[in-house]
């Protein structure tokens, strides 16, 4: 059995604590959102009882990524910093009664599993961490852009000009 393969409700018993770091590059669903998969997702999970006595995860991915800005169009690193509450149910009906006793909708209920690959979960977690349309807050100074687009200047005119007499 894999490293990263855990039964979610004896982790959850036995306040189980795991934590690492995960290039980009090798959570493909992640890496393929990112201009490029250079970077390093840190995490932790961590196993407990909710006070209701419900077994639950803290999940944590934090790391830097490069997005593409959706202003400038060009690439800017953005800074995930995340954590969410995961509560396990035995099955759906059960996860359902939870979600209706917790009557919390931070929280997520799914269905626990004795075979759970901690790297999708992680995976999941810092995906849905990423902003709908990522900006920078100041973006790059994109004047010799701008300057190539509108002037009706071909880029290769443009370069000469930039070469050294
Ligand atoms: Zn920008």
């Amino acid at each position: 059995m894999s490293a990263f393969v855990i039964d979610a409700f004896e982790f959850c018993r036995n306040s189980g604590h795991r934590e690492g770091t995960t290039p980009v590059a090798e959570m493909t669903r992640l890496a393929a959102d990112c201009v490029d998969k250079s970077g390093e997702i840190r995490w932790s999970i961590d196993g407990g009882l909710t006070k209701q006595g419900y077994p639950s995860m803290t999940l944590a991915v934090a790391g830097p990524v490069k997005l593409v800005c959706q202003r400038c169009l060009t690439p800017m690193e953005y800074e995930i910093d995340s954590s969410t509450v995961l509560v396990l149910g035995k099955d759906d009906e059960d996860a359902d009664g939870i979600e209706e006793v917790l009557d919390d909708e931070s929280i997520d209920v799914i269905v626990g599993s004795r075979e759970c690959d901690i790297r999708q979960l992680l995976e999941d977690e810092a995906l849905l961490a990423l902003p709908q349309a990522p900006k920078h807050e100041v973006c790059p100074d994109t004047k010799l852009l701008d300057t190539l687009k509108t002037e009706k200047v071909s880029p290769f005119a443009a370069l000469k000009n930039l070469k050294p007499e």
